[in-house]
């Protein structure tokens, strides 16, 4: 069995369109050279971890390597490339959204649809938690979001 861990914090900006899982959502954006989806970086993270495959960062660094606002299912699309996804299954994906903006309660079927067709897995194999910091800190006082991911996969 492979296990891996992503994690991922970005600044809130109102200049930004809000990204998360993929989809595009009302609220402040992430500051970023990417769209800022903290969800899919977290999750380009552990699928790359769980393969020894280093991090999201060293196949799109920040700088002009890596086009301005890429979409990040752009980029979650190459990863699955880079790790030969298709000769794995996955077990179960747990994902935390640590923030005092984003209320998950009311998006997660919308993000647990859109993971399960961006992976090609069942619905019942992603959980999404959402979490505030009960006004604690750069998260707490809505300046930043971040994000925790761990998957679990077998050889196919
Ligand atoms: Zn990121």
């Amino acid at each position: 069995m492979l296990v891996g861990i992503g994690f991922d914090i970005h600044r809130h900006s109102n200049n930004d369109v809000l990204y998360l899982g993929g989809l595009k959502l009302d609220g402040p954006g992430f500051e970023a050279h990417s769209d800022g989806d903290i969800l899919l970086h977290t999750l380009c993270d552990a699928l790359l971890g769980a393969l020894s495959k280093k991090d999201l960062g060293h196949y799109f660094p920040s700088n002009s390597e890596t086009p301005e606002k890429i979409s990040s299912v752009e980029m979650l699309k190459e990863v699955l490339k880079i790790i030969e996804y298709k000769k794995y299954n996955v077990n179960n994906i747990d994902i935390i959204v640590i923030s005092q903006t984003i209320n998950i309660e009311s998006i997660r079927t919308k993000l647990v649809e859109n993971l399960s067709v961006l992976l090609n897995i069942d619905e019942s194999k992603i959980n999404i938690k959402g979490k505030s910091t009960d006004n604690i800190g750069m998260i707490g006082s809505k300046e930043a979001s971040a994000c925790q991911t761990i998957i679990s996969m077998s050889y196919a």
